[in-house]
């Protein structure tokens, strides 16, 4: 049994989805220590908790540790099995990151598999549902992955509830390149907003375009969703924030968000979208500091060489390099310093089912 660290590097809840994905995928029993060892609130939370127990449901792994709070898990795979999964986190807990942990074994089953998940759709430090629509699933279609998503309802902070739907068919996955920034194309966005008064989402939208005409972007569409009770989409408590996604020539996608809270106003709110997204493009690089984290394990399992141009290379990215480099045979070279524009190049498994592949 490979005996993961959860304390090393960033030592949070990624390094523990990550590591249970790539045990599903690769068939390698792994035990993982020390759990978000370097949170405030180390171990298991409800999100983490729900993520491994789906990614077991899908590889009918055996497993012990699995309570909240819990700092030690096993996690022992059995054969895949596709299945339909339904997951409720009970909490406001980000969806996409039980999501996140579950695709690459979604990707290797046998049959087409879909998964329902109920929680947050739109958290902070995670990636809203927006994000995986708009910036990583178009990025994961270059690779050969064939997964669509849809956001059922919206789920804010505090009581969630928000519904989305992943279908993946089974792919083989192929290697990346995105090394060159090319000119802008376009830049596009939604601000959303659920149970909200409607001048919410029009002030994010007027900040938000103010802000990147200011650094010299015009010719910007932000659509709005304004939802209300009666709508099915309509999250069961208030909340609202904004999505911006640049589109390069070379085939990147940059993208800059920030979510309400109460207190700030709609204002503050677009232009922090703005500001995050301005701060990316500037490293005229072609992919976004949370998509290079997300793309890593891909790169690790695809057939060849993947190389990308991340704006900003982040302890997440680093981490996730490690996890895939102690369960698979992939190889990763950096070139560029953490906190500064970096090319990560991976020699990738070429990982097919029934073929183990593991270290
Ligand atoms: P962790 O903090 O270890 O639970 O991992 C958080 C994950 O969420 C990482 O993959 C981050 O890249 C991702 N993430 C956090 N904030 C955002 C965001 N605003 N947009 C997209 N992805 C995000």
């Amino acid at each position: 049994m490979l005996e993961i660290d959860g304390s090393m590097l960033e030592g949070g809840g990624q390094l523990l989805r990550i590591s249970v994905a790539l045990s599903a995928v690769t068939g390698t029993p792994i035990r993982v220590i020390s759990i978000r060892a370097k949170r405030q609130n180390p171990g298991l939370r409800a999100q983490h908790l729900n993520a491994v127990e789906a990614v077991a449901k899908l590889v009918n792994a055996k497993t012990e540790g699995l309570s909240l709070g819990s700092q030690e898990i096993t996690f022992n795979p059995g054969p895949m099995r596709a299945r339909d999964i339904e997951v409720d986190v009970g909490t406001a807990g980000s969806t996409s990151l039980i999501l996140q942990a579950i695709m690459p074994g979604m990707t290797f089953a046998e049959t087409p598999t879909s998964i329902v998940v109920k929680g947050g759709t739109n958290n902070p430090m995670a990636p809203p549902t927006d994000f995986l629509e708009k910036v990583l699933l178009p990025t994961l279609g270059k690779m050969g992955i064939y997964a669509s998503l849809e956001l059922i309802r919206r789920g804010f902070y505090p009581r969630g509830q928000g519904i989305v739907k992943m279908s993946v068919k089974p792919a083989t996955v192929s290697p990346i390149i995105l090394t060159e920034f090319g000119g802008i194309g376009r830049i596009s966005g939604l601000a959303y907003s659920s149970r909200l008064p409607q001048h919410i989402a029009e002030r994010m939208v007027s900040a938000a375009k103010s802000s990147l005409l200011r650094a010299g972007y015009s010719n910007v569409l932000i659509d709005q969703e304004m939802l209300q009770p009666g709508n099915p989409r309509c999250a069961v408590n208030p909340g609202c924030g904004v999505i911006l996604v640049a589109e390069l020539s070379s085939g990147g996608i940059i993208s800059g968000g920030a979510l309400g809270a109460i207190g700030k106003p709609a204002e503050e709110v677009g232009n922090e979208a703005a500001y995050v997204l301005v701060e990316q493009l500037k490293s005229h690089a072609p992919v976004d500091k949370h998509l290079g984290d997300q793309l890593v394990v891909w790169m690790g399992l695809a057939k060849g060489s993947s190389v990308i141009r991340v704006s900003e290379l982040t302890l997440h990215t680093l981490t996730c390099i490690e996890v895939v480099q102690r369960l698979t045979k992939a190889r990763f070279t950096v070139e560029g310093e953490r906190g500064s524009s970096a090319t990560i190049t991976c020699q990738g498994i070429g990982f097919q089912k029934n073929v183990s592949q593991a270290a």
